[in-house]
Parts: structure tokens; C-alpha cells; sequence
């Protein structure tokens, strides 16, 4: 019998594969199609001629894990303590399930915002914990009235992710008061916060968890180089948590993967000395004003976008098929691969939104607006 019964193909590698079939321009999957940074692959070069490819230890490499607790004594003004606080992880779906895996137990229950990025839910599952899923409000602020009405005495974790995959939506000082005030009332229950676009955000900073006093003694923090360097496919993320979670967490981590990619770990580790995190936000923020402008021009109406690299965009306005007929529509009719958002949610809700990844090159956001300027209303 199946463990995981309800859980099929992400909707990522989906619609990723029927691009590749129709040879349409993918904006779907959150990947960056331009090329690194130079100074990361000389600096990647040089490396693999020298002594860096057996296993680091279990952990993390050490000098990467003393520069990322720089990075995070710099960004958030946390000192961590890479010995007993940190864990490089297989990019941060693997910080996310080793998390879940070794701190929540049979029939608790993990609360999970709505529209969600989908790598939660199963971890929970294999748990043999339940998934509690709670639509956030229509401005994809968080709807405390829901969370409060669905946290009990068997309620283990929240997870947030904040720059919000899919919407972009970026959590205020506000919102943070109103969760340490949900969570005094619950002192057992942890916080999983997913931070992967930290380092991805516009007119609005970032508020991580890490620079929380009251939330950070009860969250494990996640980031991923994969979307702050823009090399997704190197798989490197890592978790920052307090020790006595931290413990179990690199039990899990220890039996599922070890350790993580020495070389990948050692680049990333000598490119932090050089690599500004500010030019990172501004090189997107120009390509979110880019692709905003090419979009006008279509008629799709355009959402905010606080963060990340994702723009939600409705097609309310020009037809009525649900969104996973108009994304497929999209891909034959039209040549261009997008995300149907009803996917982020539990229940499939249907409000004609789109994803469009805008991590490309600016002749690629062109040439994928001018097919879509084909459309008619
Ligand atoms: N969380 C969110 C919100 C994501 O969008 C992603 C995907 N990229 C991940 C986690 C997983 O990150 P990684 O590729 O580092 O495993
Ligand atoms: N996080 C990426 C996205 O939202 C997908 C990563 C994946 O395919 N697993 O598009």
C-alpha cells in the first residue's frame, strides 16, 4: 500500500516536462536560465583541481558554516553558533523534511498556510502526523482568526514562508506581533519558518525570524543558496535552529543524506567573501520592474510582488476555464509554461491566478510577453 497516496507528480516538473515537449518558453519551475556569476564558476574551477571532494563532515564544511554564521550575524544581527545550532542541508527541501521528520510525532498536527509551496505536506504524512491546512486572507496576509480557530493541544508546528512563494507577499512587523501573541498561548508548538527568497525582496525588507527574539528559541530558520546565488541545482541550503532542536534534526539529516556535496560547499564558502546579497535583490527587482511593464501590455492583470521572483497575475478578465486548462492552453496555443495557482491549495481553489517565474534573462521575459500579447480578450 502507498504511503503517500494522494501525492503525485509536483506540479513544477509537470509543467517544466510539457514546456520541454511543446519547446515552450518556461516560465514555470522557479529556476534562473542566465549564467552564474563568473566569479563563482572560476572560483568553482580552481577547486576541483584541489583537495575538497571526499565527505565534509556530517554538519556542514566548517569554513562554510563559520561564513554563514557571519552572514547571519550581518543580515539579522544573530550570533549562532555553527557547532551546535547549524546544519548545511541538500538544499532546503531537505532542511524542511529532516525538520519534520525529527520533530513531529505520530498524530500531532502541523498548520500550513495557504497558498502553499508544496514540499510541506508530505514529510508531515510520513510523520504519520496530520497536515492542517489554512487558507490565508485574499490579500495573502494571514487570516488569525483561522490559525487560532485550528490550534489545539496537538498542534506541533506552524510553518511560514516569508517571502511567500507563490504571491511574493512579504510579512510586516505587524503580522509578527500578532503571531508571537497566537504563539504565547501555545508555548509547545514550533515554528518552522521557510526564508528561501531572504535576500529577494523590493521596497519592503525582509523581517526574518532570526531577528526575533521571542519567536527564534522555538524556529528552525531555512535558507537556500539554490535561490539566493541563483544555482538551484547545486542543491545547497542550510537550517538554523536552537541546540536542543537542532540535535534531533541532525539525526534525521545524518541517515538521510550524511553530508552534503563537499565542492558545492567549498565554492559557495569562498564566494561569500565576495558576493553582495544587496546587487542580488536590485538584479531582480529590475527584472520584476521589466517583465511588470511587458506584462501590461497583455491582458492579464498584474498582482503585487513584494518578493521573490514569482508574479501572480490574473486572467479573470479574458476567460473562465479553470487554471489548469488555461496553463496547459498556454503551453500548445501559445508557447509559453506558467504555474496554475489552485495547485498551492489543499483544496484546489480555483481564483484564475497564474505564476510566472521572472528569474530569466530579459530576451527571454520579450519574447515569452510578445506570445502573450497574442492573446485577446
Ligand atoms: N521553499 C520554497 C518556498 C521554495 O520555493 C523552494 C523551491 N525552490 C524550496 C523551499 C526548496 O528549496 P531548495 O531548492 O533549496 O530545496
Ligand atoms: N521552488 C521551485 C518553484 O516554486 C520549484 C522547485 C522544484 O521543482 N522542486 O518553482
Amino acid at each position: 500500500m502507498s504511503k503517500l497516496p494522494h501525492i503525485t507528480t509536483s506540479i513544477f516538473t509537470v509543467m517544466s516536462q510539457m514546456a520541454n515537449e511543446h519547446q515552450a518558453i518556461n516560465l514555470s519551475q522557479g529556476f534562473p536560465n542566465f549564467p552564474v556569476d563568473e566569479r563563482l564558476t572560476t572560483i568553482t574551477a580552481k577547486l576541483a583541481t584541489e583537495n575538497v571532494h571526499q565527505y565534509t563532515p556530517m554538519a556542514g564544511h566548517p569554513g562554510l558554516m563559520s561564513k554563514i554564521a557571519a552572514l547571519t550575524s550581518a543580515s539579522y544581527h544573530r550570533a549562532v553558533n555553527p557547532a551546535t545550532e547549524m546544519l548545511v542541508t541538500a538544499g532546503a527541501t531537505e532542511a524542511i523534511f529532516a525538520t519534520i521528520q525529527a520533530l513531529v510525532n505520530k498524530n500531532e498536527e502541523v498548520i500550513i498556510l495557504d497558498p502553499s509551496y508544496d514540499c510541506y505536506e508530505a514529510p508531515i504524512l510520513l510523520s504519520y502526523a496530520k497536515p492542517v491546512r489554512v487558507a490565508l486572507n485574499d490579500d495573502y496576509t494571514p487570516d488569525w482568526e483561522a490559525i487560532a480557530a485550528k490550534m489545539n493541544t496537538q498542534t506541533r508546528m506552524l510553518i511560514i514562508n516569508n517571502p511567500h512563494n507563490p504571491t511574493g507577499k512579504i510579512w510586516t512587523a505587524a503580522d509578527f506581533l500578532q503571531l508571537e501573541k497566537l504563539l504565547t498561548l501555545y508555548p509547545d508548538v514550533l515554528l518552522l519558518s521557510d526564508e528561501v527568497y531572504e535576500y529577494i525582496t523590493y521596497e519592503q525588507p525582509h523581517i526574518s525570524v532570526n531577528t526575533n527574539e521571542k519567536l527564534r528559541d522555538r524556529s528552525i530558520v531555512i535558507s537556500s543558496f539554490g535561490k539566493s546565488l541563483h544555482i538551484t541545482g547545486w542543491k545547497i541550503g542550510y537550517a538554523i535552529a536552537p541546540e536542543h532542536l537542532m540535535k534531533e534534526i541532525k539525526k534525521v539529516h545524518q541517515f538521510l543524506v550524511f553530508s552534503v556535496n563537499s565542492i558545492s560547499q567549498a565554492a559557495i564558502s569562498d564566494y561569500l567573501d565576495i558576493v553582495d546579497f544587496k546587487e542580488i535583490a536590485s538584479m531582480y527587482r529590475k527584472k520584476r520592474d521589466y517583465f511588470k511593464a511587458l506584462l501590461s501590455q497583455t491582458p492579464f492583470e498584474i498582482l503585487p510582488c513584494e518578493g521573490s521572483y514569482f508574479q501572480v497575475a490574473s486572467y479573470a478578465s479574458f476567460s473562465n476555464e479553470n487554471d489548469i486548462d488555461f496553463t496547459k492552453r498556454l503551453i500548445t496555443d501559445y508557447g509559453v509554461a506558467t504555474i496554475p495557482i489552485s495547485t498551492f491549495y489543499a483544496d484546489g481553489k480555483d481564483l484564475k491566478l497564474i505564476r510566472f517565474c521572472f528569474a530569466k534573462d530579459d530576451n527571454t521575459l520579450l519574447q515569452a510577453t510578445e506570445r502573450l500579447r497574442k492573446i485577446t480578450r
